[in-house]
């Protein structure tokens, strides 16, 4: 059957019709109605952070470590000094560009399973005054923790640090307001909570920052303070843009708006977070992390203990009945994740557990206890 998998997946995501169907149009890279479309999106965007007096919006093509890259870029000089806050892959990801980049990286490191810690980094900032800039991942999309963006903010701006934020698989869907919360740059894409398909990201920089990135970014395609001038002065994308990918994601915005924007979204997710973990614990799955730190976006489950389990099959198994299972990405623990983002609500999620228990009944696995 050609139906579409549903897919419980950090990104892509499973997007509606109506957005998929926005994409079949052509458009010229500098006709007006087109830039008129990209004008409109970065309206959004702005309105979606309550960024509109403190932040401008750059959109760049690719995918969103493209814009976490150019963020790093565009903002850090060359002789500043990176601290990444680590609790997961994303944040060595995120690491890693930086010393890619030529800029001086220094690494915060904490346990997978915990939240990063805001009076670890006021010592760590006032032990090495060097460091000129914070890296924070506001969902860190490799277990699921959500870290305390504002109190890292906070920290940030009492010792008058620049903070990146990278919110890709947080923005749309969890609360961030600009006028609470100080930040230099934070990072998303379209193709995760806006429900956009996946190829392009855009970051919000903070006016009184944006004039110093001239010349910066040792990267002609990375460079976001020359996207924005270009952009600025001409309402066109400096290179092609991603055309359909943008139209796509200004459809999906109008439906944002219409279920009723951010509490909205986070509602839908929540449901979906919650139907899961009650269902997976019917059948004796356990999630890795503390409730009390999980963002209701992706979930860690532990692998069954049971020896007939490997996950290759599982993910087989629910793929057979129309559902895209994730890997884990823990090191020291076998897991695997489920999204509770993009167009699906719960009675999605309850056949999705429904897939699950028929996978296990296949395998011949009578629970999905851990050990
Ligand atoms: C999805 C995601 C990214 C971007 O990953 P891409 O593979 O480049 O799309 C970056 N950070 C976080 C936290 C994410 O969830």
């Amino acid at each position: 059957m050609d139906r579409d998998k549903i897919l419980l997946t950090p990104g892509p995501l499973t997007t509606t019709l109506r957005t998929k169907l926005a994409m079949l149009k052509d458009w010229g890279s500098w006709d007006a109605d087109f830039n008129a479309v990209t004008a409109s999106v970065r309206k959004s965007l702005l309105a979606i952070l309550h960024g509109q007096d403190s932040h401008v919006v750059v959109p760049l093509q690719g995918s969103g470590t493209f814009s976490v890259e150019a963020a790093v870029a565009t903002l850090v000089p060359h002789d500043g000094h990176v601290l990444v806050l680590d609790n997961g892959a994303y944040c060595k990801r995120a690491a890693k560009l930086t010393t890619l980049m030529g800029r001086r990286c220094s690494v915060l490191g904490f346990d997978d399973a915990v939240q990063v810690d805001p009076a670890v980094l006021t010592q760590q900032l006032k032990y090495d005054p060097s460091i000129t800039h914070v890296v924070l991942i506001h969902c860190e999309t490799g277990a699921g923790v959500l870290n305390p963006l504002q109190a890292v903010a906070d920290v940030c701006a009492t010792h008058d640090k620049g903070l990146i934020v990278d919110a890709m698989s947080s923005f749309g869907a969890l609360e961030i307001d600009a006028r609470k919360t100080r930040f230099d740059a934070l990072v998303a894409a379209s193709g995760k909570c806006l429900e956009g398909v996946p190829g392009m990201g855009f970051v919000f920089i903070r006016k009184a920052v944006l004039d110093a990135c001239a010349g910066r970014s040792q990267s002609l395609a990375m460079d976001l303070h020359d996207q924005y001038v270009y952009m600025e002065r001409t309402t066109q994308w400096r290179f092609t843009p991603p055309t359909h990918v943008v139209v796509a994601l200004h459809e999906a915005i109008a439906q944002f708006e219409q279920e009723g924007g951010q509490p909205a979204r986070l509602a839908r997710y929540t449901g979906n977070y919650q139907t899961l973990i009650s269902g997976m614990a019917r059948l004796g799955f356990k999630p890795f992390l503390d409730p009390a730190i999980q963002a209701p976006i992706i979930v860690t489950f532990h692998a069954p203990a049971d020896p007939k389990y490997d996950f290759k099959t599982f993910y087989a198994a629910a793929r057979t009945r129309g559902f895209i299972l994730y890997p884990g990405k823990l090191t020291q623990l076998e897991t695997f994740r489920v999204g509770c983002i993009g167009a699906i609500a719960s009675f999605e999620i309850e056949q999705a557990v429904h897939a699950m228990a028929l996978a296990l009944l296949d395998m011949g696995i009578a629970s999905g206890a851990p050990a």
